[in-house]
């Protein structure tokens, strides 16, 4: 799934996993762990994740290598923010068999609907479910609704941070629309209808494509 910081990709992604039980691969995710952790990986990633930029293609594309050979993957996948280059692409590429079908979305939503959003989002440290507090509030207040963490407003989502992210995505992420745009597995998708509406969008999308073979969403 592809798509500018705030479209919703975090948000189907989990709708879409649940629904066919696929596994969720979220790249943010696992570095936000990595750093929270302190590990290795997160001491090298930190620095980038709060001042918006992208992480290195090789960190990130060996994380995403050694999740994809975990067993879970094998029933299909999404990838929510992944790849966000086009040598991250390549990569995927290079990793996947040539029976592995990809599913390119793009979630398209304006810059102005995206800075609103995201000043008012709320995210589960935890299981990375995400709110919003004026749209889409936990049931349980400041606490996830799912997992009961203490929900957080990320550092990025701040408003200067998130500005230089929306201008990354648009210089290093929206190639990728030409890289996979006439492979026949590209489809793009309006953000800004509301959340049930864009994910009976994308299980059409799923449908449309299972009648071939065995599904990978992006
Ligand atoms: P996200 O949660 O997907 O918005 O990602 C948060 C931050 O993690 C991004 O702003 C990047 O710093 C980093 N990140 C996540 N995925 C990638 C990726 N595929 N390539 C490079 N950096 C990434």
């Amino acid at each position: 799934m592809l798509g500018p910081p705030g479209a919703g990709k975090g948000t189907q992604a989990r709708k879409l996993c649940t629904y066919y039980n696929y596994a969720r691969i979220s790249t943010g995710d696992m570095l936000r762990e990595s750093v929270r952790k302190k590990t290795a990986l997160g001491r090298k990633a930190k620095g980038y994740i709060e001042t918006g930029a992208l992480v290195p293609d090789r960190l990130v594309d060996a994380i995403v290598k050694a999740r994809l050979a975990r067993k879970d993957c094998e029933n299909g996948f999404v990838l929510d923010g992944y790849p966000r280059t086009i040598p991250q692409a390549e990569f995927l590429d290079a990793v996947l068999t040539s029976a592995s079908k990809i599913i390119a979305v793009v979630v398209r939503v304006r810059n102005e609907v995206l800075l609103e959003r995201l000043a008012g989002r709320w995210t589960c440290p935890d299981c990375g479910k995400i709110f919003n507090s004026e749209s889409r509030p936990s049931l349980e207040g400041d606490r996830c609704d799912e997992c009961n963490t203490a929900l957080v407003h990320r550092k990025d989502d701040a408003a200067k941070v998130v500005e230089e992210r929306i201008q990354v995505y648009h210089q290093s992420t929206e190639p990728l629309v030409h890289y996979y745009r006439g492979r026949g597995c590209y489809y793009d998708v309006d953000g800004e209808q509301p959340v049930e509406d864009i994910f009976e969008t994308l299980r059409a999308i799923v449908e449309e494509q299972k009648e071939d073979r065995t599904v990978r969403v992006f």
